[in-house]
């Protein structure tokens, strides 16, 4: 039987780690927390994120806990549209799901076949030509005939074998909530919140999980909302965050204000936003029988502005175990590497385009950005949605 050690128990590792497991491999899982738990926040998983999971075989309960985000169209804090909303067809709608909904599914995948091991912190790998890949937390060696490093924007792993991809902050920060259903505000029509404000520098997004009265397959439905703005993240208690947050935003349309009065200094989770340039030279290293690959923000960490970490996160998963299934195992591990590169080379280039307009700040910038906004923000938006929406796993 095949082994594996994957890395990291996010979204990402949960994914790569359950899919071997169902297709025969012996998996062990390492975690550094005590617990294998996301925050309780929400993300936005675009058609490629959708079919990746599907791919993977956990697309059945999905529909369950997601709930599909209508093009809310994009406005100025004056109100004026930048981006006037458009109707969406059904098979590119975007959902959003709860982070701890998703990782329950994703946790119910892993089988029988995984060993989650948790408090686990790994600090060395290897990756020599003639031996197993192996990890160690300094205490214990994990050899495998394949180690997937999904340990996130702060991977150990990669900043061995990739010394020279380096986190750098993306110049911003990011707050997130979800408000539930029984302390959100009513808002105008009590319709399904969507859509995005955006700001010199700031950029306000809002999203209904769930509705009112309904939770669906989920218990944790309410109001998702994420914050950015540019700048390092406060270092105040969450009460001042989030008085600071409805200084920044106040005057801003409907719902923003009503969301913030609505948000509990408890619901706030704050992100300082970081990326990795440049990105990793390779996905792939083999050794011995196989080889250790990258996934996941370990492999491509990106600013959030098109919503694309976990999306890509299960497109590296579905990709590689659909490789495994089909490839001799060091043949996979290469063509992990150039299938995986590109592709998220192309959506970081994406990602930093839309950084560049949502960051510009100054009089004429902003006026460049406006414009910008009115043309190019379109164009690149659908260009974004488009590749993503092409992207299938090979089969
Ligand atoms: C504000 C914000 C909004 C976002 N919104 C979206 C969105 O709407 N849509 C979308 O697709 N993406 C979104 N993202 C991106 C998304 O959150 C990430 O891309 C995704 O969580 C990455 O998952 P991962 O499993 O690769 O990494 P992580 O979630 O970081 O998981 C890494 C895991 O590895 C563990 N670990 C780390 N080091 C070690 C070690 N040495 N040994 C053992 N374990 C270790 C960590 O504890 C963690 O559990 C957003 C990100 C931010 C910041």
């Amino acid at each position: 039987m095949r082994t594996a050690v994957v890395v990291g128990a996010g979204v990402g590792g949960l994914a790569v780690a359950g899919a071997l497991a169902r297709s025969g491999w012996q998996v062990t899982l390492l975690e550094r927390t005590d617990r294998v738990r996301p925050d309780p926040t929400a993300v936005v998983l675009w058609p490629n994120g959708v079919r990746a999971l599907h791919a993977l075989g956990l697309g059945a309960g999905l529909a369950a806990i997601a709930t599909p985000l209508p093009d809310g169209g994009v406005r100025r804090p004056d109100g004026h549209w930048l981006v006037q909303p458009r109707p969406t067809p059904a098979d590119r709608m975007p959902v959003v799901v709860h982070r701890e909904d998703l990782h329950d599914a994703l946790i119910a995948g892993l089988g029988d076949r995984v060993e989650l091991r948790t408090g686990v912190t790994v600090r060395t790998v290897s990756a020599e030509p003639g031996e197993r890949p192996s990890v160690s937390d300094g205490r214990q060696r994990f050899a495998a005939d394949l180690v997937v490093a999904a340990d996130g924007t702060d991977s150990e792993i990669r900043r061995r074998l990739a010394p020279e991809s380096r986190v750098v902050s993306s110049g911003c920060a990011a707050w997130r909530a979800v408000i539930p259903w029984y302390r959100a505000p009513r808002l105008p029509g009590d319709r399904p919140v969507g859509g995005e404000v955006l700001g010199a520098g700031y950029r306000f997004v809002a999203a209904s999980l769930g509705e009112r009265g309904s939770s669906g397959g989920s218990s944790r439905g309410g109001i998702y909302w994420v914050a950015t703005a540019a700048g390092a993240p406060r270092p105040e208690p969450p009460e001042t965050q989030l008085a600071l947050l409805r200084r920044w935003y106040a005057g801003w349309p409907t719902p923003v204000g009503d969301l913030l009065d609505a948000t509990d200094p408890a619901d706030l989770v704050q992100q300082e936003i970081r990326e990795l340039r440049p990105l990793p030279r390779a996905y792939g290293f083999p050794a011995g029988p196989g080889g250790v690959v990258l996934l996941g923000d370990a492999a491509h960490a990106m600013p959030p502005h098109l919503g694309q970490g976990t999306c890509l996160a299960f497109e590296d998963a579905a990709t590689l175990a659909s490789l495994l299934r089909e490839s001799r195992l060091p043949d996979a591990v290469v063509a992990y590497d150039r299938l995986r590169r590109p592709r998220a080379a192309t959506v970081v280039r994406q990602t930093r385009r839309m950084s560049a307009v949502l960051q510009a700040r100054g009089r004429l910038a902003l006026r460049a950005r406006d414009a910008a906004l009115g043309t190019i923000s379109p164009r690149l938006l659908s260009t974004a949605a488009a590749s993503a929406a092409a992207w299938r796993p090979p089969s």
